[in-house]
């Protein structure tokens, strides 16, 4: 049985730097499963549609080619525009239940013959893959998560402001909390990492020293 690796937590939390970072170190395959609600979101705005109008959520969801899109290019649907739009797809549960089995899939199967997977998300730990050996959930303050998106958009050049990003996060945050689909929660066993203070070479060492400890609990 492949070994699995839940990493949840709200955007901008450090969780997807730590869950590729982790995968690479452990030679796990890893998988983040945000893209997929991004590429939902935007497949469904491309034909003028409205991401939260669960009929054309479905449809998209239902299209999508998922193991396409992950070997593919999936820079633009870094935007925050994609992030919007999969956060609203993403409350409708035909959207959820049309994902689901893909990723549970690559847990059952990671690629490349991977002796386990690391996937990223918001629903792993209690959702997708509730069998996870590791559950970890990462969380940093609704500021400092502020801080780092604002200093990312910054750095790719697209003009905004910190109370912009925090006011956008903040309402993230609840749509993805509040929601009744799947909302982002920790899963009762996971373990919480709070990144407020750390920088991603601490966050990813604490990470590393989790998994070790609850492995060797196993
Ligand atoms: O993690 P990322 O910011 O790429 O996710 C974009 C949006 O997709 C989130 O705000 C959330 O609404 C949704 N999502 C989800 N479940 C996941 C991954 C992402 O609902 N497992």
């Amino acid at each position: 049985m492949p070994i699995i690796i839940a990493i949840d937590g709200p955007s901008a939390s450090g969780k997807g730097t730590i869950a590729r970072k982790l995968a690479a170190h452990l030679g796990f395959a890893y998988l983040d499963t945000g893209l997929l609600y991004r590429a939902t979101g935007m497949a469904v705005l491309r034909t003028g549609g409205d991401p939260s109008d669960p009929v054309l959520a479905e449809r998209a969801a239902r299209a999508l080619d998922a193991a396409g899109l992950i070997q593919g290019d999936v820079d633009a649907l870094r935007s925050d525009e994609a992030g919007v739009a999969a956060s609203k797809v993403a409350a409708v549960p035909a959207v959820r239940a049309a994902l689901l089995k893909f990723q549970q899939d690559f847990c059952a199967h990671p690629p490349a013959g991977a002796a386990g997977a690391v996937l990223d998300g918001r629903d792993i730990g209690t959702v997708i893959a509730p069998h996870a050996q590791v559950k970890i959930f990462v969380t940093a303050s609704a500021e400092a998560r502020a801080e780092r998106r604002f200093r990312e958009l910054q750095n790719r050049g697209l003009a905004t402001t910190y109370d912009a990003v925090l006011a956008d996060m903040k309402a993230r945050d609840a749509r993805d909390a509040e929601r009744a689909a799947a909302p982002t929660k920790p899963a009762a066993d996971a373990v919480l990492l709070d990144t407020t203070d750390l920088n991603a070479e601490r966050a990813l060492a604490a990470a590393i020293r989790i998994v070790e400890e609850q492995r060797d609990g196993d």
